[in-house]
């Protein structure tokens, strides 16, 4: 029976892989901590499923994202030390794209600013390395060699155990109906009972809108549809071993991304390619032939055969995009008791577990060794 007389240190609202690798941190380091989750463990309504996520240190995007990855690796490997899991695969990640496009020049921004490993590949070489990929000759591409893969269930189910272990309260199929700052601490309803805290975590996803609804953040709910596709020759040359995760940039500032051979097949998607919602219920979860179209012809140009190959599965998930991008990681404007986290526009997995420390030391000592100025909410407010 929960004791809902006695305020928690902090409440966490959202199991998936902020919340989870938060509750984590936190329950380990001694607070008295609760979770609550809507759905069931490892459900496929938000966006933390799917059996992969690219993890890579060079960082197109940005090179402030590169001591948080490296970070994260570490605790990875802590987790799967801790677990007995294996949690993540480092096969190498292939960087493609026109020589003066975003993916390459970015790539090599971040490998030269924080002196991080890598190889610039001609196409003849990567043809040489990889032979699914046939890339064209105006095409450069470089290589990671500490890219790869975590397995998503795995690693928030990992999270959620070890914050059990930890002493934490762990309540899935729960959801919260509402919060409300309580004095200097918060009151949180869920469709079970009401509880009390000094500290509210919203690590809600794509549900995080219509927690923080007085806010009117503008993040955008995004549909995301991932294939996975079967090579009907040479099957062995896409295993893990020999196939390295890559990202392609087949249009300015667009990519299309993908993994080894894995048990349902060689997936692979095209980001931020989908309708955008204000909401995770107004997403069409139905998978459409144009869908398919679109994926096939964004990886042909470097992935011939592959392009060709039958899907063996379909699935769609969910974005929450910022308007620039960049994560939320900031305390509530009017209530400094509630951190909010999560808006991490479809690039946040490889990161939750760091993002998940740096929550708990945000919350415990009001500060982090991260810059974190960057995800600030007041660039957002007020827009
Ligand atoms: C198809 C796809 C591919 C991706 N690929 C990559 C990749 O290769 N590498 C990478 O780094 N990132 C990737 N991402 C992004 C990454 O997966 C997300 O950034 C990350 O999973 C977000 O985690 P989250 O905890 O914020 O959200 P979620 O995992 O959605 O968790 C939020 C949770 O909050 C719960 N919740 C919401 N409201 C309530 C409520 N009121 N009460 C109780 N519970 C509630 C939800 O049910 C949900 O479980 C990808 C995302 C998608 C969709």
């Amino acid at each position: 029976m929960t004791d809902t007389s006695r305020p928690y240190n902090a409440i966490v609202i959202g199991l998936g892989a902020m919340g989870s690798a938060t509750l984590f941190h936190l329950a380990k380091r001694g607070s008295r901590v609760a979770g609550f989750e809507q759905f069931q463990p490892g459900h496929a309504f938000g966006s933390s499923h799917g059996d992969s996520r690219i993890i890579r240190e060079t960082y197109f995007e940005h090179p402030l994202y590169v001591p948080l990855v490296q970070r994260a690796h570490e605790l990875w490997r802590e987790l799967e030390e801790a677990s007995g899991k294996r949690l993540m695969t480092i096969n190498g990640g292939l960087m493609i794209g026109p020589r003066d496009g975003s993916v390459v020049t970015g790539t090599l921004r971040s490998a030269r600013e924080h002196s991080l490993p890598h190889e610039v590949l001609t196409a003849a070489e990567v043809r040489d390395r990889f032979p699914p990929f046939q890339l064209d000759e105006s095409l450069a591409a470089l290589f990671d060699p500490r890219a790869g893969y975590l397995d998503p269930e795995l690693c928030t189910a990992a999270h959620v155990d070890g914050a059990r272990r930890a002493g934490a309260g762990v309540h899935f199929d729960e959801p919260v109906l509402e919060w409300n700052a309580d004095g200097e601490g918060v009151r949180v309803k869920t469709s079970k009972a009401t509880y009390r805290a000094d500290r509210l975590v919203v690590a809600a996803g794509p549900w995080c809108s219509a927690l923080l609804a007085d806010l009117e953040l503008p993040l955008t709910v995004e549909r995301q549809v991932v294939f996975w596709l079967e090579p009907e020759r040479d099957a062995e040359q896409y295993d893990a071993s020999r196939f390295p995760i890559y990202a392609y940039e087949f249009e300015p500032g667009t990519i299309c991304y993908g993994f080894p051979r894995l048990p349902r097949g060689v997936k692979a998607a095209v980001m931020h390619s989908g309708e955008l919602a204000s909401a995770p219920e107004k997403v069409d979860r139905v998978v459409k032939a144009s869908d398919e179209g679109a994926l096939r012809a964004a990886i042909r140009p470097v992935l011939p055969d592959l392009s060709k190959a039958p899907a063996r599965g379909s699935d769609v998930c969910l974005f929450t995009n910022t308007p620039d991008h960049d994560f939320i990681i900031d305390f509530h404007p009017r209530h400094p008791q509630v951190l909010i986290s999560s808006p991490c526009s479809g690039h946040g997995f490889k990161f939750a577990s760091a993002i998940g420390e740096l929550q708990a030391d945000l919350l415990t000592s009001g500060s982090s060794r991260f810059d974190i100025t960057p995800f600030r909410i007041d660039r957002f407010l007020g827009a």
